[in-house]
């Protein structure tokens, strides 16, 4: 018989599987993401599921089964209470799960995605309610760029994508699709291209990009920006998962 196994879980999603099971999927510190079969878990005495709610961090115990593996054991870590009673705070991190569900490769160990939404989700919890507002949008831009360069898709901000030079302030662009910036010749001579696949950025953008690719998410907090350069970020940010979907 194959051996239990066990790693450090964060839920991204619970659905309904039979008349009592559920189906649950976790981005894993030894295993990327999995989806297990969890039983029982619809009746009313399940232990298991209080620890199965989606964004909780737990030890988790797999054990093998003959179509799907399933979660034996639980135990909770962390239930990042402060975000669950915040709706604010509900929104950005579920934003967050959402695409780790959607664009993480299945079975794949990847620990540094791992602990960047375990950073995500700790730095929602402890962030004061009332900043939320405000800040919430750079952080998940701050968090979206990190989780996109860590999945292959790092955008180019030095260089033009066409013609290689050296990006220069003034006139540029930032291309969805291919990921990076562009010059404004380069621009001029792609006039015919899609124009929804590449946005005007400004220069304060460009050195946003610059600082939050080298900087951790808990220094997004620390820095001010104006409203309208959020805006921006948060459009770019958009499109640019987008064109991932
Ligand atoms: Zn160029």
């Amino acid at each position: 018989m194959e051996e239990s196994r066990k790693t450090l879980a964060i839920v991204l999603n619970r659905q309904d599987y039979r008349e009592y099971d559920s189906l649950v999927s976790f981005y894993t510190s030894e295993f990327g993401k999995i989806t297990l079969l969890a039983r029982g878990t619809k009746r009313l005495k399940s232990k298991l599921a209080g620890h199965l709610e989606p964004m909780n961090l737990i030890d988790l115990m797999i054990i093998p089964g003959k179509g799907r593996d399933y979660a034996a054991g639980a135990i909770n870590q962390e239930v990042f209470f402060s975000v669950k009673e915040d709706l604010n705070k509900l929104y950005y991190a579920g934003l967050g799960l959402r695409w780790f569900r959607n664009l993480t490769p299945e079975n794949e160990q990847d620990k540094p995605l791992f602990f960047l939404l375990l950073e995500y989700l700790k730095t929602l919890n402890n962030i004061k309610q009332e900043l939320i507002r405000e800040d919430g949008e750079l952080l998940f831009s701050f968090f979206a760029f990190k989780f996109l360069t860590e999945m292959g898709y790092k955008p180019e901000l030095e260089h033009c994508l066409n013609c290689h030079k050296k990006i220069c302030p003034g006139k540029n662009y930032f291309n969805l699709h291919s990921g990076g910036l562009m010059c404004e010749s380069c621009f001029a001579a792609e006039k015919n291209r899609e124009i929804r696949e590449i946005l005007t950025i400004s220069d304060n953008c460009v050195k946003i990009l610059r600082f939050m690719l080298e900087n951790s998410l808990g220094l997004s907090l620390k820095i001010k920006i104006d409203k309208k350069l959020v805006k921006e970020l948060a459009t770019l940010t958009k499109g640019f998962l987008n064109f991932r979907n």
